[in-house]
């Protein structure tokens, strides 16, 4: 038998077998009855420490929402927090003073969506969806996504916030362009989810490098690259310099290696080792990946220390401190 149709006819047995276990959960907030058939124990992971973010998703998705569903609300938590400079409202401006997002998602049907460049809408994440749902495209930019998201009846905001046009004009003062390591200049929300049914989604969400050129795009928004789900093998997220994730195609490249029977820790650093290997200039640099695969293993791995991945499991939220190519 083809590989593709056992592994779908092994997953219809599992469906079919964990019918009969039917959960009937209440979730605390709306109280609505939810009904969720599958018996995994539900998985979120997302990049740096944002501990409410994937509490969001992980409670999200013990009371039965699916893993896309999750997966945006947990990193809304960070596109809303005014205090996250690389994520959302309050994210860092490129170099004319304009704060400009970029997200996409990807659902465990392969379906992707994603936004880049977008001005004055916080949700991006919930918006790359609406791209992936609701129009014939995988990709808008700048006004045409802005457009619809107010057709959708998303709010128009000012994303740059005091503390962050006082953060530019200090900018200003020197206008260096000069990446940062680690969080303080990356810190990104990559998620990925599994639901009760096992399946997998993710999204990925950013307002980039902070004063970026007018226009630059980096991996985040990139399917692939800053983000890529195959709900067969598992998927996996990435932060830091976009632009060498994106010459690597890093997000990919890792579920393709753990295809190939890599367990997502290997296929992470796999990934990180191809950027270090080509690029002499890794130390002024960081990159950062993190992995799930189908069996709910999960692995992370960066180029500097510093990194970490945030890991619900069994109903606990755990940081997980990540190895890197350059631990002394
Ligand atoms: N990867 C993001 C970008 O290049 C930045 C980051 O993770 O901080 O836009």
């Amino acid at each position: 038998m083809q590989r593709r149709k056992f592994i779908k006819r092994s997953l219809q047995g599992g469906v079919a077998l964990s019918l009969g276990a039917t959960i009937i959960a209440c979730t605390e907030s709306s109280k609505k009855e939810t009904v969720m058939t599958g018996t995994h124990s539900p998985i979120a992971i997302c990049t740096w420490g944002f501990t409410k973010a994937n509490e969001v998703a992980g409670i999200a998705l013990k009371n039965g929402d699916n893993a896309l569903e999750a997966a945006i609300k947990g990193v809304a938590v960070e596109e809303e927090n005014l205090k996250n400079t690389t994520v959302g409202k309050g994210g860092a401006p490129d170099r004319e003073g304009n704060v400009t997002l970029d997200a996409c998602v990807m659902n465990s049907n392969g379906d992707a969506g994603s936004v880049v460049c977008v001005e004055n809408i916080t949700n991006v994440a919930a918006l790359a969806r609406i791209v992936m749902e609701k129009t014939p495209h995988v990709m808008l930019a700048g006004d045409g996504a802005e457009e619809l998201a107010y057709k959708h009846g998303f709010q128009k905001e000012n994303l740059l916030t005091e503390n962050s046009e006082k953060a530019y004009r200090e900018w200003l003062k020197t206008s260096e362009y000069k990446p940062i390591i680690n969080i303080e200049n990356h810190d990104t929300i990559g998620m990925l989810c599994m639901d009760h049914n096992g399946d997998i989604a993710g999204a990925c969400t950013t307002s980039g490098l902070s004063y970026k050129m007018k226009g630059r795009v980096g991996d985040s928004p990139i399917i692939g690259s800053g983000l890529f789900i195959d709900n067969e093998i598992g998927g996996a997220a990435a932060t830091g310099m976009g632009e060498e994730i994106m010459k690597t195609v890093g997000s990919f490249l890792i579920v393709e290696l753990m295809r190939q029977g890599k367990t997502p820790q290997q296929a992470c650093e796999e990934a990180v080792r191809r950027v270090v290997d080509k690029n002499p200039n890794h130390k002024n640099f960081q990159v950062a990946y993190i992995a799930m695969d189908k069996k709910g293993n999960t692995g992370s791995y960066s180029i500097h220390p510093g990194f970490a991945m945030m890991e619900y499991k069994e109903e606990i939220n755990t940081r997980k401190e990540s190895k890197a190519a350059l631990d002394s």
